[in-house]
């Protein structure tokens, strides 16, 4: 559920999977207001549904029609997946699990030097589940004082990491000991010509570097990263793990990711 939705690419992806793994079951994209959303949670539920995602500007106003939350939602104050339980639904976040799951495939972030662009909702996703497996440090590098000292201080003092805003004063330098570079930013998002504002030339090719940005997968920051001989990671493989994590939730099954990531890349015609 969200508004808008048109354009979404989540049921294409799951019905694919759903019939893939021979389970005749329906995921529906379905637009739904604000005012509406009490009413269309209570659906849900007597109409039997076993779950769901939540997209903007659902994922901080669900909260209260849920029974709990897991320890990932309630951290970052946003639920984007819910599972039946009983009499009520269970709020969980995907987003940081999809992402940390897609950078495993890669790298582990235990014990790992991190510089997370951005502040903003998937960044804190991100943010926040790379400190649940133990990162060693996140410096945050954010315009927004307020969402950057937030996050810094959500980490520091509630998930027990180490982790400091930095200001983004025009062009940001990458300390060299970082181990792992990501934008959570929405720079890029549909223009594949905007930059990051980063310093092509602190990139080193012991750095992992990733995007969330997932249309188009190939950002100018994975280029530039990619030039430099970094390891790179596009934000399709967030979004597929997350898909993955939910569908596992919901029907117990582990879906085939080739088949989600393929679905994927035939609705957004990459
Ligand atoms: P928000 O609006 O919550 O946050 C946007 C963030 O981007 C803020 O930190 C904002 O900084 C920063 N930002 C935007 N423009 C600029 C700029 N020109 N210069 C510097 N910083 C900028 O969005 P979300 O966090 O929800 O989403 C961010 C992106 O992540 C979107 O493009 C979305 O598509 C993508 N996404 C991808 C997913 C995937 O599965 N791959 C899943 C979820 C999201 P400030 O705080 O200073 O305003």
């Amino acid at each position: 559920m969200g508004k808008p939705v048109a354009g979404n690419p989540s049921q294409f992806m799951m019905e694919r999977s759903f019939a893939a793994a021979g389970l005749d079951w329906r995921y529906l994209t379905l637009e739904v207001s604000p005012e509406d959303l009490p009413a269309a949670v209570a659906g849900m539920k007597a109409m039997g549904f076993r779950g769901g995602n939540f997209t903007i500007p659902h994922k901080v106003a669900v909260i209260p029609h849920l029974k709990r939350l897991t320890e990932a939602a309630e951290l970052m104050g946003a639920v984007n997946c819910i599972f039946a339980e009983g009499d009520g639904f269970v709020g969980e976040n995907t987003d940081g699990k999809g992402f940390v799951s897609a950078l495993k495939e890669v790298i582990d972030p235990e014990g790992k030097k991190i510089v997370l662009f951005g502040a903003g909702g998937a960044a804190r996703a991100i943010a926040v589940e790379l400190g649940l497996n133990k990162a060693a440090s996140i410096d945050i590098v954010n315009r927004d004082a307020g969402r950057g000292r937030d996050l810094s201080k959500l980490l520091s003092e509630r998930v027990g990491i180490d982790s400091k805003w930095i200001p983004w004063n025009g062009t940001h330098e990458l300390p060299e000991e970082a181990d792992i570079v990501i934008n959570g930013t929405s720079i890029g998002l549909c223009d594949g010509s905007a930059m990051v504002p980063v310093d092509p030339s602190t990139f080193r090719e012991s750095m992992i570097v990733a995007d969330v940005i997932f249309n188009p997968p190939e950002t100018r920051f994975l280029q530039a990263a990619k030039d430099a001989g970094c390891r790179t990671i596009d934000g399709l493989g967030m979004l597929v793990n997350q898909g993955v994590i939910g569908f596992k939730i919901w029907t117990g099954v582990d879906p085939d990711p080739s088949v989600m990531r393929e679905a994927l890349e035939e609705y957004l015609g990459i």
